[in-house]
């Protein structure tokens, strides 16, 4: 067993004037040695082995008798809000504090860029009421050749004073108010719950964003308005009351021609699984939290899922009800995709024209007539009993097509940005509704972990999965809108690692529910130690979606 050493800044100085002009390799000397700070400890949790590698990493430990923030953010419902937006402003200093020096990436800090939403993530975190500040620093060097009084100067001065100016920033009136909007959006999405409400977009909100890489509000945009027929007012516990659109868990049509938005409020409705910081836009757009997205996705891999209740018999005699694919069509790739977000507990599914296979949502009575031997049952004839059997509600987007309204509970027409409740008109509009027929939930699956994977490497939002075979494979979770930072991502990547080879077989379901329990029991640790600082939380649906995309996944029903 080896003993970790305690050193005062004193001694640390001393160490690294002995080590200037040494090999890079002599930082290594730096291991376990926990640095005392006036405001607290720190301690290196990787060193890098030379200045172009992957950054080294600093964990500062600060208690309460020096971070001095009222214990009442500390409580679990004020928790996330607290670190989030701590890691707002450690990332703005460390911006005004990274400076490069030497070679590689020397005197670098980093500190991973929040987006608007707030969620935990590794950079700022907690136990007890101790913060824990987890930081990318590179250790300095000329060519191979430590450069001592830098190293100096990024741990005894950039470092404590990144962690003191974050700490003595917040204002508290700010930091309440940021706690506030967040139990705010938590108040909405329970509110949903209770009035049985799938989403709820408050009046006055901007829903659009400037371009699609960019996460900042259009200027200029027509704020949401809610119509009459779906308007409801909620009392906030911040004392407001707002009032917006509140829609209903039911089968629900979004409708309206092209470039009036339909995408935009799909997309905002998605978005809403998260709570987001004062001045996005979307601080009053709340969903429940497993609302998903499902689409076609050409190509993907399928892991023994039962698409039976979409798809009959396939020509050749492929069986629907355990379906396997290397290589899935349009239709049957959408149809693994709700099969599997039914099975992990979705409780809302997205589904829109623009990226859906058309003939899993519809199909005219001529093409009935024309088309004899057609496998398929669209999502019109089962979309209502998919409802009434399963408890969710379906959102769909449909411009081209009048066969879902007419088993729609309600119809949203997108004029010029703005919603209105259709529902009456639309249903006197629209064909008799096709023969209904019942929905069959999926039969559960049982994952088993991943065959001979190795490592995952994360680039941006891309896994680059390496398997004891030789073999690579790339999934992109940006093709997930669930998944919004790339600490997300690297999230993800820990989470399978730490799965791949589960002691027991386990079933899908309780998978989702199992990530979720053991971060909630153990933050980011029951992942991966040390922990790095760029990760972010992430739902256990979104592990599973990930499993059910990758090679040598093993699941069997
Ligand atoms: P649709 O799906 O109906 O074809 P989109 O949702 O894709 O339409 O929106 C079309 C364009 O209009 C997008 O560029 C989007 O950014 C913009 N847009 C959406 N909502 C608004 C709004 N409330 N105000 C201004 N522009 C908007
Ligand atoms: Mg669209």
């Amino acid at each position: 067993m080896s003993f970790s050493k305690v050193v005062g800044e004193e001694d640390l100085r001393k160490t690294l004037r002995k080590i200037d002009g040494r090999r890079y390799g002599a930082y290594k000397k730096l291991k376990r040695v926990v640095l005392n700070y006036d405001f607290g400890e720190a301690m290196l949790t990787r060193i890098q082995g030379d200045p172009y590698a992957p950054p080294s990493v600093i964990e500062v430990t600060v208690p309460p008798t020096s971070h001095r923030i009222p214990s009442r953010f500390f409580d679990e419902k004020c928790l996330t809000p607290l670190l989030d937006y701590l890691a707002r402003i450690a990332y703005r200093r460390s911006l005004r504090l990274k400076e490069k020096c030497g070679t590689g990436n020397s005197g670098y800090i980093g500190v991973p860029r929040p987006s608007p939403r707030i969620i935990r993530r590794s950079s700022v975190d907690s136990s007890g009421r101790n913060l824990i500040f987890r930081i990318f620093i590179g250790l300095p060097a000329r060519g191979r050749r430590i450069l001592g009084m830098k190293a100096e100067e990024l741990l005894l001065w950039k470092i404590p004073e990144l962690i003191r100016s974050t700490l003595s920033q917040p204002s508290l009136d700010d930091l309440e108010a940021h706690v506030n909007t967040y139990l705010d959006q938590e108040y909405v999405r329970g509110w949903l719950y209770e009035n049985d409400y799938v989403a709820f977009i408050g009046d006055g909100s901007i829903l659009p964003r400037e371009s699609s890489y960019s996460v900042k509000p259009l200027k200029n945009a027509v704020p949401m308005k809610a119509p009459s027929g779906l308007r409801a007012r909620i009392r906030l516990p911040s004392g407001r009351t707002i009032e917006g659109m509140a829609i209903p868990r039911g089968f629900i049509v979004i409708t309206g021609g092209g470039y009036h938005g339909k995408t935009t409020l799909l997309e905002a409705i998605q978005e809403g699984v998260y709570d987001h910081v004062r001045g996005d836009g979307r601080e009053l757009a709340v969903s429940r939290s497993k609302t998903v997205h499902v689409k076609a996705e050409d190509g993907r891999l399928i892991f023994h899922v039962d698409v039976s209740s979409f798809i009959g018999d396939l020509p050749g005699g492929g069986r629907t009800e355990d379906f396997s694919s290397y290589d899935a069509s349009g239709s049957t790739s959408m149809a693994a995709s709700i099969s599997e977000a039914i099975e992990a507990g979705a409780e809302v599914l997205l589904i829109d024209e623009d990226t859906s296979a058309t003939n899993m949502l519809y199909k005219d009575d001529v093409m009935t007539r024309i088309i004899r031997r057609e496998p398929i049952k669209p999502l019109c004839m089962q979309g209502k009993s998919m409802v009434e059997r399963c408890g969710i509600g379906v959102i769909a987007v449909a411009g081209a097509s009048s066969s879902l309204i007419s088993i729609a509970d309600r119809v949203i027409l997108m004029e010029s940005y703005l919603p209105k409740d259709v529902t009456t008109s639309a249903r006197s509009m629209a064909p008799p509704p096709p023969k209904l027929e019942e929905y069959e939930p999926p039969k559960r699956r049982v994952f088993y972990g991943v065959k001979g994977l190795r490592k995952i490497k994360v680039m941006g939002f891309k896994l680059v999965a390496s398997y004891d075979d030789g073999g690579r494979f790339e999934l992109d979770l940006s093709d997930n809108p669930r998944i919004v930072e790339k600490a997300q991502a690297k999230m993800i990547a820990h989470v399978i690692m730490s799965l791949r080879k589960p002691a027991d077989p386990i079933f899908v379901d309780e998978l989702a529910e199992h990530v979720n329990e053991s971060f909630r029991d153990k933050g980011f640790e029951a992942f991966v130690k040390p922990v790095p600082p760029d990760l972010a939380s992430v739902d256990g649906l979104d592990v599973v979606w990930a499993l059910n995309r990758l090679r040598n996944s093993s699941f069997s029903q």
